[in-house]
């Protein structure tokens, strides 16, 4: 297995804050493992609560001058940035592979993907616009403007630990915010070695500043990020779970928020669909990252008279497709889960399944030829509501089908989860197309497609899936607030 030692400039093993690459004040540290075989990558800072009250310090300074730069430099600067992850982009891949595991072909899409919010932030930090409105009385005017929020604390998971940093800190520096990043434990080096290239790229000191922790430091460092009078906003992507522990701890300031949380997506196939192409998407919707999304399909509701030929089609596909291994060895499409626990759960959720009467028809166990983090990938079938797998996100790569015979059944168990992230609906049928679309209680619907995620569209959720958009006008929108100014004696 490699580590990305040639990459050395990019392989950053210290925080940065306030323009600085910096130890924990206390000289602690922590391993990052590399998930193929559990090797240490790098030893890192583990920043305490002092280390977090530092970078808020140093972005709260900075965003007294970055709040007054003219939307044209800022977009100069994302667009640099931009550039520089274009250029780097087989460094940054080797660093991602390395800690998250993801075969090296994804981990490069994930460069093309989330690169594509900075872009895309750069364009649109120049068109983040406010109004005049007409008044109800005379010789007044009414303005609203768009001001930016102040320093937002960005906390982000493991599963794009890079194109969950571009799309967030891309939108917030675009509408004039500065930010402290807690990137996840299982994966800081991608963050680390993002910031580098905006470093070099000309964003001023303490614009971003990212904290290095562990899980054991989380809890403190969270809390202040959370409460410190000096955050205007908490930006966070990861566990339903952990998300409502955020939430709660800024009620207490009264603070923005900006939650991606859970999914639990249903992938619907009516008999009018195209199966063949329902199937190719359902392996891009299922097992891209190895089921570690949180727009990954979670259940697949399948027409009964189309049950069985997609049942057969899907079982094909993942015995001749799904190829397990490190995700540096050419030609695998599936590495490695994040670490050990995250493996547990997944076999956990199997065997759940299995004990209540699922039905294995492709993998079901750890892949212990291959170590101890790597799971099969799974087909069930005989997938009833009373199993963990039915209800909660399984976040790995486990496909659980059941049959479905009405358009207004397969509505009902869509919804039935406090969930509303991604949906993904196959069939030809043009009216139905649009009901599906308007009856789904989720927050995006894929209507014969199985990746939906761009820098373009409004990405977020309903129900306990989250709060807030990314991507398009709205993701840089988040982290304004709206002034009212009333000009008056006119
Ligand atoms: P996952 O289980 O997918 O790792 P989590 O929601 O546990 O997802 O973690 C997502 C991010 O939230 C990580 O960066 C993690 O360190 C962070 N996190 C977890 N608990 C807390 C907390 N109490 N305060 C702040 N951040 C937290």
């Amino acid at each position: 297995f490699v580590t990305p030692s040639r990459n050395m400039h990019l392989l950053k093993k210290e925080g940065y804050i306030d323009g600085k690459w910096v130890k924990a004040n206390n000289n602690a540290v922590f391993s990052v493992l590399n998930p193929a075989d559990d090797s240490v990558i790098a030893e890192i800072p583990d920043m305490n609560d002092t280390d977090a009250k530092n970078a808020i310090e140093a972005a709260s300074k900075s965003f007294q001058t970055w709040k007054d730069t003219t939307a044209k430099e800022r977009s100069y600067i994302l667009r640099n940035w931009f550039n520089l992850c274009e250029k780097h982009s087989g460094d940054l891949a080797e660093i991602i592979t390395a800690e998250c595991g993801k075969p090296l072909v994804e981990a490069k899409s994930e460069i093309v993907y989330g690169n594509s919010f900075l872009e895309w932030f750069a364009d649109t930090a120049r068109h983040i616009n406010g109004e005049i409105i007409p008044s109800p009385w005379p010789n007044k005017q009414i303005l609203l403007t768009r001001q930016p929020l102040g320093v937002v604390s960005v906390i982000t998971p493991w599963n794009f630990p890079f194109a969950m940093i571009t799309r967030k800190v891309g939108a917030l520096m675009a509408a004039g915010c500065t930010c402290v990043i807690k990137p996840s434990e299982d994966t800081p080096l991608s963050a680390l070695a993002a910031v580098s290239l905006a470093e070099q790229a000309g964003v001023p000191k303490g614009v971003i500043n990212v904290i290095t922790s562990s899980r054991k430091n989380v809890n403190t460092v969270g809390k202040v990020l959370c409460e410190h009078e000096k955050v205007g906003c908490i930006s966070f992507t990861g566990s339903t779970v952990v998300g409502k522990i955020l939430y709660s701890m800024a009620a207490t300031g009264i603070k923005r928020v900006a939650l991606e949380l859970g999914g639990n997506a249903p992938f619907i196939v009516f008999p009018s669909a195209d199966i063949e192409h329902a199937l190719d998407q359902a392996m891009l919707a299922k097992f891209r990252n190895n089921g570690q999304a949180c727009i990954g399909a979670n259940r697949f509701l399948i027409h009964e008279d189309v049950f069985d030929k997609f049942v057969n089609g899907f079982k094909a596909r993942i015995t001749q497709k799904c190829v397990l291994g490190p995700g540096t060895k050419e030609g695998v499409t599936c590495g490695p889960l994040v670490n050990n626990a995250h493996v547990k759960k997944v076999a956990d959720f199997v065997n759940d399944a299995i004990s209540k009467g699922a039905k294995v028809l492709v993998g079901g166990k750890v892949a212990k030829n291959l170590g101890d983090n790597f799971y099969e990938s799974t087909l069930l079938v005989n997938v009833k509501p009373d199993m963990k797998l039915y209800n909660e996100e399984i976040f790995g790569p486990v496909a659980a089908c059941l049959k479905f015979k009405t358009e207004e059944e397969v509505l009902k168990i869509a919804n039935s989860t406090r969930s509303g992230l991604a949906s993904y609906v196959f069939t030809k049928d043009l009216g139905q197309s649009f009901r599906m679309s308007r009856n789904l209680d989720f927050g995006m619907v894929a209507i014969n497609d199985g990746i939906m995620s761009a820098a373009e569209p409004a990405f977020g959720g309903i129900k306990e899936s989250g709060i807030g958009r990314e991507g398009s006008k709205h993701g840089a929108e988040e982290y304004t607030d709206i002034k009212y100014t009333l000009m008056s004696g006119l």
